[in-house]
């Protein structure tokens, strides 16, 4: 069968540019679905999603389309998420694609968020369509956003198509855009069996479906295909195409986007980018671009009622079957208890995961500061890689540590420029380029350490530059930092839950601040208790809670037994969520205030 007439696209665009709403006009212009069916079919899924305004995983969509020439064309739209934790899926979904649609708004121009993904697209190869949306808004400036455009991405005016997803304008000129300008995929010589696994999901009903682009032969019912990163074998039950419902079809050839349904019962099963072949007629080698992904944050999950251990271990579990780039271990902690150590792909990913165990699971928990993970060179020349401060070896023990770092795009109002450098510096950055992009926006390009981005970052800039900054970042490697642990310790012991790797430079001043909080949390015991910030040892900063005789009968006036004897027995309920410290008595909930506030 010939695939000329197949186009498989994505599309790229800034969050309220107007992706949601050109895909519905796509699928309304060429009659895929109807206004009663958009509701609850369309792209994204799970309301957590839709409040966050980030699509995270979303069905394909095949539409038929009537050209200008005559001829329908199948037309395969792939959707992309819009946030860096998830680039690879993207890369993933974009390798399935031979083009792109950039839509940039008319008002808004070129955001810092485009620009990843646009890189991503262009170094696939992929055919990019400009589309200039909102046309319709009095405050579209046309001649500002082809200049963004020839400046920012490097495409001619000439090609933007303008558009208006509100009225409908230029819906057909892109869709004969995608006709005429996309290349159809290439046919294979061989035609021996390659999909390339884009993404995956779990069905509780039909176990894990993979979302596939064949690029070569033919996929089926029955067939037995074998997965190349795991080396599994399975016999295909289903493969269908996305109408955007799941539709079993008899096969999937050359060109085709859909879905493979085989007996796999865990997420993990199927790793996105690997690739299916036939056992029977196996290809010699995967398709290129295949990577294990690694989680990049870590974070330390604990009940906050520690007798929920065994609920949140099932919750964990059932997580993971539907997610295999969340990854945890249990691990326990004097301040905490017993827990999980988990891994996430970035900052958004954790959220979700925290905010799915509230909500779908039910559960009370308590999340410790997020690290990332550091590659150590040990001084017997052993390499290893740290997610936990506690596994880091001792000093004299460790030749080199090296740090993730990130390149950022921030794109800001030039009146900020000052603020904004000076802010990258604070955070151990370095400022490699600045772009004027129009009268009033500048872009900055810098690079800075990943762990410097986690927590604030993004809240600063956004205060600092009225809320109208935004940014963007891409992975860009390792390098050797002056990284030490740091530890703090109560009443002489250490207490693992705030122990934290940091720059050396940054230790005094993150230990001050820890120990000030803590002085705020823990209530006065008997005697005076020093609370101390050290590294290997050392003592860098300090505090103390001075010495109170507590004496929790005093304010009932001696008088009333019964109430007497009901504060004490409160206190004592009270004593059996405290943690000891040493000598030191310590409610849990003191812990939780100060990791609450990070
Ligand atoms: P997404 O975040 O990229 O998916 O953006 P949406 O499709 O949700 O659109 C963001 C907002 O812009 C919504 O309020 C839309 O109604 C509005 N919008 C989208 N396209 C247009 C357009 O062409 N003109 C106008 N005036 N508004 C639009």
């Amino acid at each position: 069968m010939s695939t000329n007439l197949t186009r498989n696209f994505s599309i790229i665009a800034h969050i309220d540019h107007g992706k949601t709403t050109l895909s519905d006009r796509l699928l309304e212009y060429t009659n895929t679905i109807s206004d009663r069916q958009k509701q609850d079919q369309l792209l994204d899924a799970m309301d957590l999603e839709r409040e966050k305004g980030i699509t995270i995983k979303s069905h394909p969509v095949t539409m038929h389309y009537r050209a200008k020439d005559g001829k329908t064309y199948k037309l395969n739209l792939l959707d992309t998420p819009g946030h860096v934790d998830f680039s690879y899926e993207v890369s993933r979904s974009l390798a399935a694609c031979e083009g792109a649609i950039l839509i940039v708004d008319a008002a808004q121009g070129v955001e810092a968020q485009t620009l990843a993904n646009m890189h991503l697209a262009m170094d696939q190869g992929l055919t990019i369509v400009p589309v200039i949306n909102k046309i319709d808004l009095p405050s579209a400036n046309l001649p500002g956003v082809y200049r963004q455009l020839e400046d920012v991405v490097c495409i001619p005016r000439e090609e933007a198509i303008k558009a208006s997803a509100k009225t409908g304008v230029g819906i057909e000129d892109i869709l004969e855009a995608i006709v005429t300008r996309m290349p159809p995929p290439r046919e294979s010589e061989d035609n021996l069996l390659r999909a390339l696994v884009f993404d995956s999901v779990y069905d509780a009903y039909r176990g894990v479906v993979s979302y596939v682009r064949v690029v070569s032969g033919q996929v089926k019912r029955g067939m037995r295909v074998r997965l190349f990163a795991t080396d599994e074998t399975y016999e295909v039950k289903e493969v269908g195409v996305f109408t955007p419902k799941m539709q079993r079809t008899d096969t999937l050839e050359t060109g085709d986007v859909g879905y493979i349904i085989a007996n796999m019962k865990s997420a993990a099963d199927v790793k996105i980018g690997d690739t299916y072949t036939d056992t029977a007629n196996p290809c010699k080698e995967p398709l290129a671009g295949f990577k294990e992904i690694h989680p990049m944050v870590f974070s330390g999950i604990y009940p906050v009622d520690s007798s929920d251990f065994e609920a949140l271990k099932a919750a964990m579990a059932k997580l993971q079957i539907n997610d295999a780039a969340f990854t945890y271990s249990a691990e326990s902690s004097i301040a905490l208890g017993f827990g999980f150590r988990c891994g996430f792909l970035g900052l958004l990913h954790m959220e979700i995961i925290q905010e799915r165990l509230r909500r779908e699971f039910n559960m009370d928990v308590i999340s410790t500061y997020p690290s990332v993970i550091y590659e150590v060179t040990r001084t017997d020349g052993e390499e290893m890689l740290v997610d936990n401060p506690s596994i880091l070896p001792e000093p004299q023990e460790i030749q080199e540590i090296r740090e993730p770092l990130v390149r950022v795009f921030i794109m800001i109002p030039g009146d900020y420029i000052g603020d904004v450098m000076q802010l990258i510096l604070e955070k151990r950055g370095a400022v490699e380029h600045t772009e004027t992009i129009d009268d009033t926006r500048v872009m900055i390009t810098g690079t800075l350490p990943l762990a410097e981005i986690l927590v604030d970052f993004n809240d600063k800039l956004k205060s600092m530059t009225r809320g109208y900054g935004s940014m963007d970042y891409e992975h860009a490697g390792y390098r050797a930092a002056n990284l030490i642990k740091m530890d703090m310790m109560i009443a002489g012991e250490p207490v693992d839950a705030f122990s934290m790797i940091v720059h050396r430079d940054k230790a005094e001043s993150r230990g001050r601040e820890l120990a000030t909080k803590l002085k705020d949390v823990i209530p006065k015991q008997l005697f005076t208790v020093a609370i101390q910030a050290c590294i290997g040892g050392k003592i860098i900063a300090r505090e103390s809670i001075s010495a109170m005789r507590k004496n929790v009968t005093a304010k009932c006036y001696g008088g009333d037994v019964t109430r007497k004897r009901k504060l004490l027995e409160k206190q004592k309920e009270g004593k059996k969520r405290m943690k000891a410290i040493g000598r030191v008595n310590i409610p849990q909930e003191a812990f939780i205030r100060v990791l609450k506030s990070g």
